[in-house]
């Protein structure tokens, strides 16, 4: 069972920061991962009163607060217009509505967790980050960085024109995904960010221009042999490496057949 000595509601960002430089303080989200751990907390930092849990459309970016729900996510519309559905598509497999009513975008992208969707997803859009006191990086930049004692106050989503699809693969409905993939085609190029290899999600661009156009099915499975030979795969009690070698192809390839589709308004 966890157990937490003292609970505190910061009013500012100075506050939650002062306290979360303890080792054993830690901040808390939306508790989902947090629950299911066992190490104790001397102080935990409930962020509720920072005002983090909006998501703001902006002329030029959506600015999302680190509270804001799973759910949140997976409602709004301008979101999920940008994306055509894939934000929504990358949070509806998690657990169900009610635990996404709880879960975190914060407690998610800080966790850095290889199975995560909401990352895979964020990693093939043009992402910032924008941390506590450091101020803000490129979400590429922060997967890669070890854990600290900063806090995550925002995630922003630049917007551009762009045509997207989110794919995952479970063994079953709600378990964590076998592998997740988010294909997006941006200013004439494609972009395949591949999570749950089990390994965090890594974001490929097809630099060369493999794809000239995404309906042509011989350049998409091109694109897609080139992403899996990038990246590395792993096994796991979930599924081989070699399996997720092959349905990342399987994914990359679909999800570009989807948006030839979506094109021909079919
Ligand atoms: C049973 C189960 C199944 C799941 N299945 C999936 C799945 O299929 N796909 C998927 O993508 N995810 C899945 N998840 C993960 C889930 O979606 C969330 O990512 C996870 O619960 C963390 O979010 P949270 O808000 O609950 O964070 P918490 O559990 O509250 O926190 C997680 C970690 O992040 C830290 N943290 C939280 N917020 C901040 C912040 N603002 N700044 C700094 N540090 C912070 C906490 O201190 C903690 O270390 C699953 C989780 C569970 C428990």
């Amino acid at each position: 069972m966890l157990k937490i000595k003292n609970y505190v509601m910061p009013t500012t960002i100075e506050e939650a920061y002062e306290l979360n430089k303890k080792s054993s303080s830690r901040i808390l989200g939306g508790c989902g991962w947090i629950k299911m751990t066992k190490n104790p907390i001397g102080t935990a930092i409930d962020l509720s009163a920072l005002a983090l849990d909006q998501i703001e459309e902006k002329e030029d970016c959506f600015v999302i607060g680190a509270m804001v729900s799973l759910r949140q996510l997976e409602c709004h519309e301008g979101l999920n217009q940008m994306t055509q559905g894939a934000v929504r598509e990358c949070v509806r497999h998690i657990v169900g509505v009610q635990f996404r009513n709880c879960a975190t975008v914060g407690g998610s992208i800080f966790g850095r967790f290889g199975f995560s969707d909401v990352l895979t997803c964020f990693l093939a859009l043009n992402t910032e980050v924008e941390l506590y006191p450091s101020g803000k990086i490129p979400l590429s930049e922060f997967v890669c960085q070890p854990k600290n004692r900063e806090i995550l106050t925002h995630i922003i989503i630049k917007k551009e024109p762009c045509e997207m699809v989110y794919l995952s693969q479970r063994n079953s409905a709600t378990d964590f995904p076998v592998l997740a993939c988010a294909v997006a085609w941006k200013n004439g190029r494609m972009t395949a960010c591949v999570g749950a290899r089990p390994m965090r999600a890594k974001a490929v661009v097809d630099e060369t221009q493999l794809i000239q156009d995404y309906a042509n099915e011989k350049e998409c499975e091109q694109f897609a042999e080139m992403v899996a030979k990038t990246l590395r795969f792993q096994s796991n009690m979930r599924a081989s490496a070699e399996y997720r070698e092959y349905i990342a192809k399987v994914l990359i390839k679909r999800a570009c057949r989807i948006m030839a589709q979506r094109r021909n308004g079919r």
